[in-house]
């Protein structure tokens, strides 16, 4: 990620710095190097407490004269700095004392300005001071007593303390700003972070619902794939897939297992009289009938041929598919049918065979139970239709 630019255009020092360190900072710099500091907006307003002021600077600044010159030195200054962004100093308007300053300039923004000063290089003397005194109406006595007290220092000292401030107020400056871009890189960084988790879970959510819709379709597909498109009965193909499976569940458990060969009767006739359209309306009418005549998880029924349909009941003895061959029966007799305003019934034949005991017939397949049952149909057909022929599974 690339440095980030900060625009501090509306940003104080305060806003960068705790003043409580601020502070520390320039009493500390104040006390090592014997200086006076103090930090001000570009106005001259102070922002922190002035550190090590000296006394005689203290007496001139009582005085209503004294402050005022005072004042305007700082102001002075405070251009100077202004136009350059670099230290500058000069002698006060006051005493003649040393007065610097560093401006502290963040990110291309001058913020504030470090002042150092009231020092005497050597070329101030007591008449001076008398005189300034009278001047401004300050005790000379007291003034000429603290000035005596004061360490005086070289210009060239004086310098060196304004070099060692100019780096330090320039090297918190670059640091701060450097801080303050990382800061900005954090936050881009946790925005992005959290923007690619935003993205990751709605890629996992599109990609759960849409595995949920394949899923449907595929279920959807699968189950046109086994159903017969005009009924909705089981198609051929199942049938041949699971009644096999189904026959070797039931030899395998020697549980009875018996089936239902269902044909209508005269069906060609409904087609002759009243159309092929009223066929395929009879033909889902019965098949609808069928379907609500047993057990709906373990029986099933097939679409075995074009009006024939195949009934599976596992767990049925041959007696138990005829009595539900009769219920069948009947309700396909009593079907209420009516197609372009006209009343019809259609009847149906039924032929039933299973496997109740397994121990006598292991060499049974599936296909002598299917043969069977289609020959008790051919019986009932034979007999005279709309009744129901049964009879164990047997060997042609
Ligand atoms: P039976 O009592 O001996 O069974 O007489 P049937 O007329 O029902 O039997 P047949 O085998 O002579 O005729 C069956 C008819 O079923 C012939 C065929 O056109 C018709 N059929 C088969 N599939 C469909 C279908 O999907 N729709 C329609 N409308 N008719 C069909
Ligand atoms: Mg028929
Ligand atoms: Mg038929």
């Amino acid at each position: 990620m690339e440095f980030q630019k900060i625009d501090l255009k509306d940003t104080n020092i305060t806003d960068i710095f705790r003043l409580e360190d601020l502070q520390q900072l320039q009493d500390a710099f104040s006390k090592a190097n014997n200086i006076a500091s103090t930090i001000t907006d570009l106005e001259g307003n102070a922002i922190t407490e002035p550190s090590s002021h000296t006394t005689v600077c203290a007496l001139v600044r009582k005085t209503k004269k004294g402050l005022d010159k005072c004042r305007k030195s700082g102001r002075t200054l405070g251009l100077m700095s202004l136009k350059q962004e670099q230290p500058s100093y000069m002698k006060c308007q006051s005493l003649g004392f040393f007065d610097a300053a560093a401006p502290i300039v963040i990110g291309g923004i001058h913020m504030a300005n470090w002042l150092i000063g009231q020092n005497c290089i050597g070329d101030v003397d007591e008449d001076r001071i008398v005189c300034y005194a009278e001047e401004i109406g300050a005790d000379k006595e007291q003034m000429l007593q603290a000035f005596r007290q004061m360490t005086v220092i070289s210009e060239e000292e004086f310098k060196q303390k304004l070099d060692f401030l100019w780096l330090l107020a320039h090297q918190i400056a670059v640091l701060s700003y450097r801080n303050l871009s990382y800061k900005k890189m954090v936050t881009l960084l946790e925005k992005s972070q959290l923007r690619l988790k935003e993205y990751k879970d709605n890629l996992e959510k599109t990609v759960k619902l849409r595995t949920r819709e394949l899923t449907q379709a595929l279920d959807e597909i699968k189950q046109i794939s086994v159903r017969d498109g005009l009924t909705g009965c089981y198609n051929r193909r199942y049938i041949n897939e699971h009644f096999p499976k189904e026959f070797s569940r039931a030899k395998r458990y020697k549980n009875p297992i018996s089936i239902i060969m269902c044909d209508i009767d005269f069906f060609k006739k409904v087609n002759d009289t009243y159309g092929h359209q009223c066929g395929d309306y009879v033909l889902k009418e019965v098949a609808l009938a069928l379907q609500l005549s047993f057990r709906k998880d373990i029986d099933w029924v097939g679409r075995y041929g074009g009006e024939e349909f195949l009934i599976v009941l596992p767990f049925t003895s041959i007696r138990s598919a005829v009595i539900i061959s009769e219920r069948v029966k009947k309700a396909v007799q009593d079907l209420p049918l009516e197609y372009d305003k006209k009343q019809m019934s259609v009847t149906a034949s039924f032929g039933v065979s299973g496997m109740d005991q397994w121990d006598l017939s292991e060499d049974l397949t599936w296909e002598t139970i299917l043969n069977s049952s289609d020959i008790y149909l051919y019986k009932a057909k034979d007999e005279g239709r709309n009744r129901i022929e049964f009879g164990p599974a047997m060997k042609k």
